[in-house]
């Protein structure tokens, strides 16, 4: 297919799946146990491939896991090596060292001089009992005091307990929430939705309508170069991604960081799924098998694991596909002109 490449923004590095914590939906399955994360120079070398064949469109480099801080000293390397190649840098981190305002300072006064530019705190009913809430308020304060972006995400679904308004009435918080000065907080409070991954989990959306939207896309495909612990490129970084055998795109040991991200642009499944979104396949599909469907709710990444599930599904993907496509190449040809002109 001759369509139009869209280059990435975003670096991501999935440094290692060891996490010091075992949250139950994980989606990952992190857990201390695990051995594997990207070496140093694997990950200073992507990142400079990265920058070879999209110097002009790269923005930002993440670091997330598992628990990128246990890399020790090496994640300051990366950090700098970001940072002098002109990148902005994120680290995603779960805050189990921000065991008090001192230690959460002198760690993030290190990162800062590194070159980090935001910090994300991720938590919730899983994280919390692994991390105690005054860590992720620890790494807040010392973050905002150091002048860095901070971002906490806070797990959400119908039966959350610990909910982001916690935070907005923690009197410590007051002031970083709320600056007197009329500026912009650097302090920022969100939640996500959390996907049940535990069987045992009792996690539902039913209160929750968090996609349904029959032509909306997926945005997180097409804008980063992902790559995981075993150096494999992912499409996206969905939370469903790594159980998606096609959002696999190879090992960036083995093939070019460019043949592999542009590879994506050959399949018109990830076209689509960028185009009209998970939901409008799967009920394309549905039509096709004849299969009574009522109000499909849940998450994106939900709907989007829910085509790859079954055989079936692929069948009929490959045997009808061809009746969607001039419509969703026109759309994604007339979108990505657009947004490669400006
Ligand atoms: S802190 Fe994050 S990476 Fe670690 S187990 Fe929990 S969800 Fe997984
Ligand atoms: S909807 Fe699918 S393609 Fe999009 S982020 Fe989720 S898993 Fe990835």
């Amino acid at each position: 297919m001759d369509v139009t490449i869209i280059p990435p923004k975003t670096i991501s590095l999935l440094t290692t799946y060891k996490c010091s914590a075992v949250c139950k939906n994980c989606c990952f399955g992190c857990n201390p146990r695990i051995r594997e994360q990207l070496s140093v120079d694997e990950m200073k070398s992507y990142i400079d491939k990265s920058l070879s064949a999209y110097r002009s469109t790269l923005k930002v480099l993440v670091l997330t896991g598992g628990e990128c801080m246990l890399l020790g000293n090496k994640i300051y390397e990366i950090i700098k090596h970001g940072k002098e190649n002109g990148l902005l840098v994120r680290i995603v981190t779960n805050g189990y060292w921000a065991k008090s305002y001192r230690i959460a300072f002198n760690k993030l006064q290190k990162l800062k001089n590194a070159g980090l530019y935001e910090i994300n705190f991720s938590t919730g009913d899983d994280h919390l009992e692994w991390v105690p809430y005054d860590n992720i308020v620890n790494g807040c304060m010392a973050s905002v005091d150091l002048g860095l972006t901070c971002i906490v995400n806070v797990e959400k679904h119908d039966k959350s307990i610990f909910k982001v308004e916690r935070f907005f009435k923690d009197e410590r918080l007051k002031s970083y929430l709320f600056p007197t000065n009329n500026e912009k907080p650097n302090l920022k409070i969100e939640s996500g939705v959390w996907i049940k991954f535990n069987k045992e989990s009792e996690i539902t959306y039913k209160d929750l309508i968090v996609y349904n939207d029959n032509s909306k896309g997926c945005t997180t495909l097409f804008n980063t170069i992902s790559i995981n612990p075993y150096s494999q490129m992912l499409a996206c970084c969905g939370l469903t991604s790594e159980y998606i055998i096609p959002l696999r795109l190879g090992s960036v040991k083995e093939s070019e960081i460019k043949h592999l991200y542009e590879s994506q642009f050959q399949d018109f499944l990830k076209i689509w799924l960028f185009i009209e979104g998970p939901m409008s396949i799967l009920k394309f599909i549905y039509e096709k098998r004849k299969v009574q469907y009522g109000f499909i709710t849940g998450h994106i990444c939900n709907i989007c694991s829910e085509i790859f599930k079954e055989r079936e599904n692929i069948e009929i993907l490959q045997l009808h596909y061809k009746e969607a496509m001039a419509r969703v190449l026109l759309k994604y040809s007339l979108y990505a002109k657009s947004i490669c002109l400006t």
